[in-house]
């Protein structure tokens, strides 16, 4: 019996942005490979790509050149309705500023990415108790999120991203505006995820606590991995622009 393929293969991803006459170049011939039950961190500063691949590897966006498998199989070869479905089944987000949407409940927002699904009501309501109690904010369901507290709206945010039962949750700085306090409940929840559900996390970060509860730890730097030794306070925990 071969091996089973990992999670993710990047081979030699090329990503360019147009930016007026000029061409930015973000990775030119970037490698990595994701297990599956991964929960990697990724680090680096401002600018050096983070967001650019989560967003490759989320789906919602292709590179220019080089190889993204799944499990094997190139993604680049999915047409835009089948990326969309294959996005569906595999990959959640989780954004720094939470995401929801304000003049929808807590249960409504929990239950968007089933909108689109088929399954019927009474499955989805299941589904989203489910993923609230899994959160702790059964209590919760029919406020609004601004009657909530920071961390309790990421929270929320969270029940989202499981509520579809997706392979991966990919999480752009998910503490990066929450105290320390309700940044541990975030990663407490996060880390659970992992152990008892088996999800593939991967991690933004600028928060060396947040990164420290990952398995691994990757710093990206100008479009490149630093090799892992080079892993330390290097670059501290600085992700904010250096002030001019
Ligand atoms: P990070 O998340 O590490 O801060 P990003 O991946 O957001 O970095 O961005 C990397 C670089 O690509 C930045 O210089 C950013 O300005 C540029 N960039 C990101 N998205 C776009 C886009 N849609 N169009 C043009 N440039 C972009
Ligand atoms: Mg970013």
């Amino acid at each position: 019996m071969s091996p089973s393929p990992a999670l993710f293969s990047l081979r030699g991803v090329v990503k360019r942005y147009q930016r007026g006459d000029e061409t930015v170049s973000i990775f030119e011939g970037l490698d990595m490979d994701i297990q599956d039950g991964d929960f990697l961190a990724m680090m680096g500063p401002s600018g050096s790509g983070k967001s650019t691949l989560l967003n490759l590897l989320g789906g919602i966006d292709r590179p220019d050149a080089g190889s993204i498998l799944f499990r094997g199989q190139p993604l680049q070869a999915l047409s835009e309705a089948r990326m969309s479905g294959w996005r569906a089944a595999n990959a959640a987000f989780v954004f720094q500023h939470f995401n929801l949407l304000p003049m929808l409940s807590v249960a409504r927002n929990v239950e968007l990415p089933l909108m689109l699904t088929t399954l019927p009501g009474a499955k989805r309501r299941q589904r989203v108790g489910a993923a609230l109690e899994l959160v702790g904010l059964s209590a919760q369901a029919t406020r609004l999120p601004s009657q909530l507290s920071g961390g309790q709206q990421q929270r929320v945010a969270i029940a989202r991203a499981i509520v579809a039962d997706t392979v991966m949750i990919l999480c752009d700085e998910p503490t990066g505006n929450l105290d320390r306090q309700t940044s541990d409940e975030v990663l407490n929840i996060l880390s659970l995820l992992n152990r008892e559900l088996g999800k593939t996390i991967v991690m933004v970060t600028h928060d060396a606590r947040a990164a420290a509860v990952a398995a691994r730890c990757l710093r990206l730097d100008k479009g490149r991995f630093l090799p892992a030794h080079a892993a330390g306070p290097v670059h501290g925990t600085a992700d904010e622009p250096v002030p001019a």
